[in-house]
C-alpha cells in the first residue's frame, strides 16, 4: 500500500545521496580569485582610453551624468573582455516588481554566410535593450499594445561574467523602463533617491564647514537568512515547490527549544556548500564576509560587507541566485520564504545602512571633537525625524504577504516601526530636548559646540534585537526587511525620507542663520525641535512585549499589521509628495508600486489556498482514508473474534476527517467566490477569506498527522526537513 509513498522513497534517497566532488583549489592563495569575473574599475583602467576611463569614474564615483560618447569604447572593451573569459553570451539584468531577477540572453554572434559571425555590440547595443516585458508587472503603466520595456544599461553597478559549467555570459546591470521613462523596476528608484539624498546631505556638510564635500552615498549591508533542506524533502513537498512555505506540518517534539543551534557547528555538507558559495560570490566581486547557523535548526545566515546601496542591492539579488543554484549542487534547496516552517523562526534579510563619502567617512559615526558630534547628532536627528514622519511608509517597504508571516510573531519586530538609539545616544538627545536645563549628567548642561558629548560608543553592547530600526554604533540596522525581498524596496524608502529630513534641517539652518543665529545655537535649536516633535518613534524597551503595542497606540505610532493595512500608505498625499517632491516617484510610479503590491498579495495567497486545496485533497485526505479503513477493518475483525474492544480508536480517526473534510470545502467554497472587481477587495478576500480557510484545513490535517501511520503519511515531516541534513 506504501509502495508509491514519495516522502518513504525521499527518506531512501536521501540515504543513497552520495555529495559532489569537492572543489577545493589548494594552491589557491586566499582571495585570489576576487573580482576574478567582474568588469572593475581596475580592468577598465587598463583597457580603457584614459579620457573615457575618467569619464566613467566621474560618472560611478560622483554621479556625474554619462557621457554617451564613452559607450562604445566601453562596449568594445567590455565586449573583448568577456569573450577573452570564454563569454559566448550577453545579457541585460534587470530587476521587475516582481522582486526577482530577469535577464535576457542575446549571443555575440549571429548566423552568416553559413557560418556564425561576430555580431555588432556597440555602445548603442549596451546602452540600451529592448524587452517584450508584457509579463512583468506594471500596474497600469504599460498597456500590452505598448509592451516594450526598455533596459538602461547602469554604469555604477559593474558587469561581470557569469560562469555555468555549460558556457559563460556577459551580465550587464540595468534599469528597466516604460517607453515613457516610468520606472518598472527597484534600480531605477534607487538611483534616484540615492541622488536625492545627496544632494541635501552635502547641503549640511556645507553648512558644517566643508566646503567642497564628495559625493554621499548610502551604504547598505544585508544579512541573509535563509534555509536548507535536502532536496529529495523539497521535491516530495508540493506546498514548498508551489509556494516556498509548508502549508501542512505538525511540529516536531523537538523544536528550537534548546537554543542549540545558533552559532552552533555547522554541519559539513552545509559547510562544504557555503565555502562553495563563496568562492562563487567572490569571484563575481561579492564581498561574503560572515557566515553562521542561525536560531532554527536548518537555518542559517551569510552577511556580505557593506557597500554602496546600489551595488549592495545587485550583489544581494545575485546572492541569493548563488545560493539558490549551489544548493541545487549539493543536493539541497535553499529557502529565502519569511516563514517556511509554522512555529519555527522565520527569516529576515536585516539591512544595515549608513551614509558617507570620502572626505568625510561615515555620518553616523560620532567624532571626537564638539564640532563632529553635533554634526553626528544632526544626521541622527535626520532619522529620527524621518522615521517618525513616515513610519507608515517604512513598513509599506517590507509589505508582502510572505513577511506579514513574520513582522510581530515574536521573532521580528512588530509591525510598529520605531527607532532605538541605544541608552547613551536617547540620553543626549533627551537633554537637548529638556532645551539646556541642568542635566543629572555628569556633564551638567549639554550645548551643542560648547560642552564635549559624552564619548559615544562606537560599537555599544545594548544592542536592542526587538526594535525595527535600531542604532548599532555606526549604522543603523533595519530589521522589518523579509529574507525574499530586494533591499532596493526599503533602501528608495530610507534615501528619500533622509533626503526629506536633510532638507528640513539644511533649511532651517539656512533660515536662522541668515537671520543672526549663532550657528551652535540654530544647531541646537533644530534638534531640540526635532527629538521634541518626533521623538515619540524613540523606544529602547522590549518591542516584542504587548505594553509596547498599547504604549506605541498613545503615542501616535500607527501599527500597520498586514500588508493589506500597509499598502495604502504608498498612495497616501504625504507619501505621494515627498516621493514627487524629491524627484523619486511620480504619482503614477506610486499608483503603479501600490497596484503591483495588491496583486502579488492576492496572486501569492491565491497560489497557497489552491496547493492547500489540491494538497488535502489529494495527499492528506486519502492517507487519512487509508488508515481510517485499516482502523476499522480492525475494529471489526476484533468484534468479530468476540474480543471486547471500544470504538474510539476509530473515533480518533473520523473526527479530523471530518473536519478535514469541512474545511476542505470551505476552502474551496472561497476559492469559487467571484473575483472583487477592486482589487483591494480581491487582497481582502484573500487576507480574510483565504488564509483563514488555509488555517482551517491545516489545522486537521495537522492532527491527523500524529494520528496516521507513519507508513501511510504522504507528506516530510518537519523532523525530517528540519533535521537531516
Ligand atoms: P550582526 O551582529 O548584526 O548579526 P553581522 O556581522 O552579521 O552583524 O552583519 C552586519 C552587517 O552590517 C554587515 O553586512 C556589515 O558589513 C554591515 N555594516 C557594518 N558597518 C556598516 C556601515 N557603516 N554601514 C552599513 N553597513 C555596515
Ligand atoms: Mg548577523
Amino acid at each position: 500500500m506504501s509502495g508509491n509513498n514519495v516522502r518513504l522513497q525521499a527518506i531512501k534517497d536521501v540515504e543513497a545521496y552520495v555529495p559532489p566532488a569537492p572543489t577545493f583549489v589548494t594552491d589557491e592563495a586566499p582571495g585570489a580569485i576576487f573580482g576574478e569575473n567582474v568588469f572593475s574599475l581596475a580592468v577598465m583602467q587598463k583597457r580603457l582610453p584614459k579620457l573615457v576611463y575618467r569619464s566613467i569614474v566621474a560618472t560611478i564615483e560622483h554621479s556625474k551624468p554619462l557621457d554617451p560618447m564613452v559607450a562604445d569604447a566601453v562596449a568594445s572593451a567590455m565586449k573583448d573582455w568577456a569573450m577573452e573569459k570564454g563569454a559566448t553570451h550577453y545579457s541585460h539584468v534587470f530587476y521587475p516588481l516582481t522582486g526577482l531577477t530577469a535577464e535576457k540572453h542575446d549571443s555575440f554572434f549571429e548566423p552568416a554566410g553559413g557560418g556564425l559571425s561576430l555580431a555588432e555590440f556597440a555602445g548603442k547595443t549596451l546602452a540600451q535593450g529592448e524587452s517584450d516585458g508584457s509579463s512583468f508587472p506594471s500596474g497600469g503603466l504599460r498597456n500590452t499594445f505598448e509592451a516594450r520595456g526598455y533596459t538602461g544599461w547602469d554604469p555604477t553597478s559593474p558587469a561581470y561574467v557569469l560562469d555555468n559549467p555549460n558556457g559563460k555570459t556577459l551580465c550587464i546591470p540595468t534599469v528597466f523602463v516604460s517607453m515613457f521613462g516610468d520606472a518598472l523596476d527597484h534600480k531605477t528608484p534607487l538611483l534616484r533617491s540615492q541622488q536625492s539624498m545627496a544632494k541635501h546631505a552635502e547641503r549640511v556638510l556645507r553648512l558644517f564647514g566643508h566646503e567642497k564635500p564628495d559625493h554621499v552615498v548610502s551604504y547598505a549591508g544585508a544579512e541573509q537568512e535563509y534555509f536548507l533542506l535536502d532536496r529529495h524533502f523539497f521535491l516530495a513537498r508540493p506546498d514548498l515547490l508551489n509556494s516556498g512555505r509548508t502549508l501542512f506540518g505538525a511540529k516536531p517534539p523537538k523544536g528550537q527549544e534548546f537554543d542549540d543551534h545558533y552559532f552552533g557547528a555547522i554541519p559539513e555538507r552545509v559547510l562544504g556548500y557555503m565555502m562553495d558559495c563563496e568562492r562563487e560570490l567572490f569571484k563575481l566581486g561579492i564581498p561574503a564576509k560572515t557566515r553562521h547557523q542561525e536560531v532554527a535548526p536548518g537555518q542559517f545566515e551569510l552577511a556580505p560587507m557593506f557597500e554602496r546601496a546600489n551595488i549592495a542591492a545587485d550583489h544581494q539579488q545575485m546572492l541569493m541566485t548563488t545560493l539558490k543554484r549551489l544548493a541545487n549542487k549539493h543536493g539541497m534547496e535553499c529557502l529565502f520564504h519569511e516563514k517556511p516552517f509554522d512555529g519555527v523562526n522565520g527569516s529576515g534579510k536585516h539591512v544595515n545602512f549608513s551614509i558617507g563619502n570620502s572626505t568625510e567617512g561615515n555620518l553616523l559615526l560620532p567624532g571626537d571633537t564638539p564640532h563632529e558630534n553635533a554634526q553626528f547628532l544632526v544626521f541622527c536627528a535626520a532619522i529620527i525625524r524621518a522615521v517618525h514622519k513616515y513610519g507608515g511608509l517604512l513598513r509599506a517597504s517590507v509589505a508582502s504577504a510572505s513577511n506579514d508571516h513574520r513582522l510581530g510573531a515574536n521573532e521580528a519586530p512588530p509591525a510598529i516601526i520605531s527607532i532605538f538609539l541605544g541608552d547613551q545616544l536617547a540620553d543626549v538627545f533627551d537633554q537637548i530636548a529638556k532645551g539646556g536645563a541642568t542635566s543629572s549628567k555628569e556633564k551638567g548642561t549639554l550645548l551643542i559646540g560648547v560642552d564635549t558629548l559624552p564619548v559615544l560608543p562606537t560599537d555599544p553592547g545594548d544592542r536592542n534585537r526587538t526594535s525595527p530600526f535600531a542604532f548599532t554604533g555606526n549604522r543603523f540596522e533595519f530589521r522589518a526587511p523579509g529574507s525574499l525581498q530586494s533591499i532596493a524596496g526599503p533602501m528608495v524608502t530610507i534615501n528619500t525620507i533622509m533626503a526629506e529630513a536633510l532638507d528640513y534641517i539644511a533649511t532651517e539652518l539656512d533660515t536662522s542663520i541668515a537671520a543672526g543665529t549663532e550657528f551652535n545655537v540654530a544647531v541646537q535649536n533644530v534638534l531640540a525641535e526635532i527629538i521634541g516633535n518626533h521623538g515619540a518613534a524613540v523606544f529602547g524597551g522590549n518591542g516584542y512585549s504587548e505594553d509596547w503595542q498599547v504604549e506605541a497606540a498613545s503615542r501616535g505610532l500607527p501599527n500597520l499589521r498586514t500588508t493589506l493595512d500597509a499598502l495604502p500608505e504608498l498612495i497616501s498625499e504625504p507619501a505621494m509628495e515627498v516621493f514627487e517632491k524629491y524627484g523619486v516617484f511620480t504619482h503614477r510610479e506610486m499608483h503603479s508600486r501600490y497596484e503591483v503590491g495588491l496583486e502579488q498579495y492576492t496572486r501569492s495567497i491565491g497560489v497557497e489556498a489552491r496547493s492547500t486545496l489540491e494538497i488535502g485533497t489529494t495527499l492528506v485526505l486519502p492517507a487519512a482514508v487509508r488508515y481510517q479503513t485499516e482502523v476499522a477493518l480492525n475494529v471489526g475483525a476484533l468484534k468479530a473474534a468476540g474480543i471486547e474492544t471500544d470504538t474510539s480508536s476509530l473515533l480518533e480517526v473520523s473526527t479530523p476527517l471530518t473536519a478535514l473534510r469541512a474545511a476542505l470545502g470551505t476552502l474551496r467554497a472561497a476559492l469559487e467566490t467571484d473575483p472583487a472587481a477592486d482589487p483591494f477587495d480581491e487582497a481582502k478576500h484573500a487576507r480574510d477569506a483565504l488564509l483563514p480557510a488555509m488555517t482551517g484545513v491545516r489545522t486537521a490535517a495537522d492532527q491527523l498527522e500524529g494520528i496516521v501511520a507513519d507508513d501511510l503519511w504522504p507528506l516530510p515531516t518537519y523532523q525530517e526537513m528540519l533535521y537531516i541534513l
